[in-house]
Parts: structure tokens; C-alpha cells; sequence
């Protein structure tokens, strides 16, 4: 999964019954209470103490709720200042504690978990209870009526408007009884997605596991895959078999390369059935009760349906539009997909197998059209892919665009210890943020890859307070005496986060309202940009060297790489559309009571192929159930027709580092709040994007 840091509302603000009496007397060994000492005043990861974070979002809910009463009470006419400036600044000890859910993405257990059921709800209400303000939205709405009389520059107007326009959407303008509702159902909705993220933690991390016992059935495997799950096994204390589990750098090789084909089809059946086998973690009931829920809530803010409600502030703008954009590509793509499906039942044929292709078949098959056609595999070019050499490639693109370094820091603290941090600096040493990277899969993380931040920039009489972002993978591990050796797919995520941390790095604004949010179709932009620069064969010549002898690729292999680009691309394109159609209707049609009938009424309507599985099936759809991608799954290639229109601007002008559009693009990132995406987009640009590029590099013309 490719994460968003949450929105300002989301992070910001938390929740509970308010109390604004005398502050109790706060426990001073408490770190967040305290200065942090540390390099960059990062959180003192190794002194906070699970005890430590419920005192302080305690009094950091009291804390922000005593700032907005401040606002509320004072009798000075509503301006920009006392109004609009304050609450932005408002909630800074609940932001510090707030760095509990983004631990717990990355390194929970059950105490965690535990501690997350209690603080989740008070979070919900605090939200609510300054949403719902009254007398703080009758001072907002003051400002916002008489905004255009201020003399407000361009991007205070901007934060004025998006607040106000965060109260209406939260409900501010509804009735007593309505509000009482919308709490109900806001309280119930977080409690659920909560309850969906534990049920896939279980379900990835625990409920599945596959012991091989047979070193017949391991034929086919590459030797560090092998080597990982006999580690595995070693560590669940069955030494002596092998284990494959359901995070992809297990399953993943053992799809593309095991032989035994019954053992394809139990690995990949135990992954798609998550969240899908009626236990304890079972995901069907919440998924029907969160978009019942969901639309109930749309419709009682005034939208037709969830989706219209989600995407009204998105670039895209409504629930049609996506659609008409999402078929527009699905059509060509399916094309794709059936001549990619055909060439693989050729290939069954040609070997006698007397079977048809099935969903478990494709990786394996895939490799082997792959090897048929373009002479290549990724056993071929993993070695030249080690972990090291892909952060450094990564970190060369960064400082040829951006002129920014990576200085590796023992001194600053982690939350694990594999965790590694880097203060990135200007070209000149002028510090910019703290940047962490923790690469391998744990029982305690969750799964997919994503971006996050501890602390967002902001400032503080005028002294810019600096970023500290975090990039959460779960890559492949180092086995036996093979390094982490990352696949194709490995590495382009690492470039797409590192976009993202990028985007939270170079944000520079006054305002938290403005000063990194986009809307969630534009996102993506920051990410996605960044894999085009992995593929290069510029790029690939400094990183991708051979991990035993230090080889740079040859230009041979670098030569099948590009021409294999396109290969595969009508699967990857269905098997996303199809995901993202899905959620779509899930959240704008009415809901059956029966989640697997329609899902399977979803793909039916559009004629999916039984040998491709949506990218996500709705029970384990992490991304729209527990993600805050719900209607915007789409985000991806939304966003796509911008990364790759502004690629081409880069490749057009015949130097992938072009000093001017890399200083604009950097522009971009630093003020991309400041206004719509498409205005953002066009500075960058001058003019707006085009579809082609898109279309060109999937091969999908
Ligand atoms: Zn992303």
C-alpha cells in the first residue's frame, strides 16, 4: 500500500467529552510533557513508554479544547488572526502524542492494540467536538463571509475557505438532532475501520501459514527464497521445513517461480481469502456495516451517496467523472489482459500441461513469457538490485534534482532497530527534516509500504519547525549471506515513497491548512514522478550494480528492461481498474446485505477475467476500509496522467535532471497547498496535462 500522510483535520484534531476545568497536575518524567532533547528535537522514541501516550492525549484534548475556548471567548470581532490563525496553530501537545497511531502502523503488539480501542473513539469525539463548535463555526463563518474584505493574501484566503469548508463538511450546518446522529455514526465508523486494520493484521500476520516439508516442492525457487523460509520456519521453531507466508516478498517469488502447482493455488487461495473465512477476523459484517454507515452519513451532509460526498473537494470532482475516466482505460487494458491470458495458455500448451490458466497461474506464467520473449527474468536482475544500492540510486536522483544530501545519523533515535534515520540538508548544509527508513516485513506491521511523518513542518514565531517523515516498507529481507535483494516492483516503491517524504520534506508554508495538503488525486503526483526516474538507464548505470562482484548492469540486460517495460502492464492496469471500479461502487451503490454477491455483480458488469483477481477483493481493501483511500482508490491513476505528463516535460527536453523544470517541480512541492491541483499543476507545466504519456508507457494505445 502507498499511504498518505492524514490530512490536517485528521491528524490534528482529536477528541472527547469536554472537560475545560483547572488542568491537572501533569507527571514531568512523561516525555511529551517535556522539550525533546534530542538531534532536531525528534521524538525521544526510546524513553516514551506505552503509559506515556494516554496522559498526554488526555491533556492534549484539554489543552487544545482550553486554546478554542480562548478563541470562542474572545470579544474581539472574528478576524484572520484570532480566529483563523489560532485554531490553525492550536492542538500541538495532542499532535506530539498523536504519533501513537503512526507507531502503530509500523510496530504495534497487543498492548497497542489494546490502548488504540480506547483512544480511537475519544479521538472521534474530540473531532466532533470541535467540528460541531458552535460558537467557534459562528467565528469562522464571520471570517469566511467577510473574507473577500480583509485584505487576506492570496493563500490566508485559501485557509479560510478550506476551514470553513471542513466545518460544512463536518456537519457544522446541521441540526441539533442531526449532529447528535453524525456523532453516533462517527464514533461507530472509527471503531469499525479499526476493527477492519486489526482483522488484516491477523489475517496477513498470523491466521496463514504454509509449511513446506518437502524439498521436492520447492522446485523452481531461487535460492535466497528458499534460504527466507527456512529462516522462517527456524524462527517459528519448525526447523528443518520451510515456511511461506502471506507477505508478498514470501508469496510473491513463490508465485512466479514453485512448480508445484497445488502449492501456488494454496498460497495465493490463503491470500485472497483474507478477511473472508468467517473466524474472528472476518471482515464481511464490518464491510457492510461501514458503507451502510457511510452513505447514511453522505446523504444526511447532502450528497447523493458516499462517493459524490468523498470526491466533491478532489480534483475529479464527482463520482462520474472518475467512472467515465476509469472506463475510458479499462476497455484497452482488458484487451490487453485477454492477448497477455492467451499467451500463457499457449505457453501451457506447448508444455502439455492439460489445464486451463487460473489466477494462481499468472505470476508463474508471466515469468515464463517474460523469459520466452524478452530473454529475461527478475532472477536475472535482482542481484543487481541489493537494498543499499537502490537507497543510493534513490538518493542520487534526489540530490541531482534538488541538490539535497542524506547524512546517515546514529545519534538521532528510532522507534526499532532496524529502523535507520538521515537528516537530509540543502546543498548548502541548511537542515531540512529527519528521514527514516524501515525496510522488512515484522509481525507488528502492518502490510503494504507507505509514507508517514512524526512531525509535520510548521512555524513558530517565524522559525520554520522542520519535518521528520518516515518511509515504512516491507521489502525483502537479507538471507543467509544474500543482502536484501529487492524485485522490480521493490524498487520503484522505494522511489515512490521517498516522492512522498520528498513532498512532506519541501513543504514551506505559514499555515498547517495549507501548507502540504493537496486534495487525494493530486497526491500521488509527488510519489508516482519519482519511479520514472528508477527505470532510467542514466539512473540505472550508477545504482544498479551487481552485489557480489559491484558490476554495473550491462547494457544488455538494461536494453531487455526497457523493451519489457510494457510487459505484463494489461494485467497490472486490469487487475488496479478493476480494484478501483470496485470501491467506486461500493460506495455509490445501494448496498444488497451481501458483500461477496456485490462485488461479484461488479466485476460481472464489467466483464473482469476469471484468471485476474481485483487488485484488492473488499475483505481485505485495507486501502478504503482502514486507509483513508475510501472512494479514491482511483487516486493512482489519476494521478498518473499528471506524473507521467510531467515526466515527459523532463525526457521531452532531452535531460532527465533539467535544472529548470526539477527547480519548478520543486516549487511545486514546496507550495502545492496553496491552491487547486490543477492550478498547481499548470504553473508547473504551463498547460494542462495530457493523457498520452500516460497511455504510451502502458502500451495501451
Ligand atoms: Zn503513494
Amino acid at each position: 500500500m502507498k499511504k498518505i500522510v492524514l490530512s490536517v483535520i485528521g491528524l490534528a484534531l482529536f477528541a472527547t467529552a469536554c472537560n475545560t476545568s483547572k488542568e491537572p497536575k501533569r507527571d514531568m518524567s512523561n516525555p511529551f510533557f517535556g522539550e525533546y532533547n534530542t538531534p532536531f528535537q525528534v521524538p525521544p522514541f526510546n524513553e516514551i513508554k506505552l503509559e506515556h501516550f494516554m496522559p498526554a492525549i488526555d491533556a492534549g484534548i484539554e489543552e487544545q479544547l482550553t486554546e478554542i475556548k480562548a478563541i470562542t471567548d474572545n470579544k474581539e470581532e472574528p478576524s484572520f488572526d484570532n480566529t483563523m490563525l489560532a485554531f490553525d496553530q492550536s492542538g500541538e501537545l495532542l499532535r506530539k502524542a498523536s504519533i501513537f497511531s503512526t507507531l502503530k502502523s509500523a510496530n504495534t503488539n497487543d498492548e497497542m492494540q489494546a490502548l488504540a480501542r480506547e483512544i480511537t473513539p475519544k479521538m472521534s469525539a474530540h473531532r466532533d467536538n470541535i467540528m460541531l463548535n458552535k460558537e467557534l463555526f459562528a467565528r469562522v463563518k464571520a471570517v469566511y463571509e467577510k473574507r473577500n474584505e480583509l485584505n487576506l493574501n492570496a493563500e490566508q484566503l485559501r485557509v479560510v475557505e478550506k476551514y470553513y469548508q471542513d466545518f460544512e463538511r463536518n456537519g457544522a450546518n446541521l441540526s441539533d438532532e442531526q449532529q447528535a446522529e453524525l456523532r453516533k455514526m462517527n464514533d461507530e465508523l472509527s471503531m469499525l475501520s479499526l476493527q477492519f486494520g486489526e482483522n488484516m493484521l491477523a489475517e496477513t500476520n498470523k491466521n496463514f501459514k504454509m509449511v513446506v516439508e518437502n524439498e521436492a516442492d520447492l522446485k523452481g525457487l531461487p535460492s535466497d527464497v528458499i534460504t527466507a523460509a527456512a529462516e522462517q520456519a527456524k524462527k517459528d521453531s519448525m526447523e528443518g521445513k520451510w515456511i511461506f507466508t502471506l507477505q508478498k516478498p514470501s508469496m510473491l517469488p513463490f508465485l512466479q517461480y514453485a512448480e508445484k502447482r497445488e502449492l501456488r493455488e494454496k498460497l495465493y487461495k490463503g491470500y485472497i481469502g483474507r478477511g473472508n473465512n468467517n473466524n474472528a477476523n472476518d471482515n464481511k459484517e464490518i464491510i457492510g456495516k461501514m458503507i451502510t454507515l457511510r452513505d447514511k452519513r453522505a446523504k444526511l451532509l447532502g450528497f447523493n451517496n458516499f462517493a459524490a460526498y468523498s470526491v466533491d473537494i478532489n480534483m475529479a470532482e464527482t463520482p462520474e467523472n472518475i467512472n467515465n475516466f476509469l472506463m475510458k482505460l479499462w476497455t484497452s487494458a482488458l484487451e490487453r489482459a485477454k492477448v497477455e491470458r492467451a499467451d500463457m495458455q499457449a505457453m501451457i500448451n506447448k508444455e502439455g500441461g492439460n489445464f486451463k490458466l487460473e489466477s494462481w497461474d499468472w505470476w508463474y506464467y508471466a515469468e515464463k513469457v517474460r523469459k520466452a520473449k524478452y530473454d529475461l527474468d527478475e532472477a536475472q536482475i535482482k542481484p543487481y538490485f541489493k537494498l543499499e544500492n537502490v537507497v543510493d540510486g534513490m538518493i542520487y536522483v534526489a540530490s541531482k534534482l534538488y541538490g539535497v544530501q542524506f547524512i546517515k545519523r546514529d545519534d538521532i533515535p528510532v522507534y526499532h532497530e532496524e529502523v535507520i534515520a538521515y537528516e537530509v540538508q540543502e546543498a548548502d548544509g541548511k537542515h531540512i527534516g529527519v528521514f527514516y527508513m524501515d525496510y522488512h516485513p515484522r509481525p507488528g506491521k502492518n502490510n503494504g509500504a507507505w509514507c508517514t511523518n512524526y512531525r509535520g513542518q510548521s512555524y513558530e514565531n517565524g522559525q520554520r519547525i522542520t519535518p521528520v517523515v518516515s518511509v515504512v516498507c516491507n521489502f525483502t529481507r537479507p538471507a543467509g549471506d544474500v543482502p536484501a535483494l529487492l524485485s522490480y516492483e521493490e524498487v520503484t516503491t522505494l522511489f515512490h515513497e521517498a516522492g512522498h517524504a520528498f513532498h512532506t520534506l519541501f513543504a514551506d508554508g505559514p499555515y498547517r491548512r495549507t501548507s502540504r495538503e493537496v486534495a487525494r488525486d493530486f497526491v500521488e503526483l509527488p510519489s508516482q514522478i519519482m519511479e520514472h526516474w528508477a527505470s532510467e538507464p542514466e539512473v540505472l548505470r550508477v545504482y544498479a550494480k551487481h552485489y557480489q562482484t559491484g558490476e554495473v548492469i550491462p547494457e544488455a540486460l538494461i536494453t531487455k528492461l526497457t523493451k519489457s517495460a510494457q510487459f505484463n502492464q494489461g494485467f497490472e492496469t486490469v487487475e488496479y481498474l478493476a480494484a478501483a471500479l470496485l470501491d467506486m461502487d461500493l460506495h455509490t451503490q445501494p448496498f444488497n446485505g451481501d458483500v461477496e454477491a456485490s462485488e461479484k455483480a461488479s466485476m460481472n458488469k464489467i466483464g473482469l477475467i476469471d484468471e485476474i483477481v481485483p487488485r484488492y477483493r473488499s475483505t481485505y481493501f485495507s486501502h478504503i476500509f482502514s486507509g483513508g483511500y475510501s472512494a479514491g482508490y482511483y487516486v493512482y491513476i489519476w494521478a498518473a496522467v499528471l506524473d507521467a505528463d510531467a515526466f515527459d516535460a523532463f525526457k521531452q527536453s532531452g535531460n532527465i535532471f533539467n535544472p529548470e523544470y526539477a527547480a519548478k517541480f520543486r516549487t511545486l512541492l514546496t507550495k502545492c497547498g496553496t491552491d487547486d491541483g490543477m492550478v498547481i499543476y499548470k504553473n508547473f507545466r504551463g498547460q494542462e496535462p495530457s493523457i498520452e504519456p500516460l497511455l504510451k508507457n502502458r502500451g495501451l494505445k
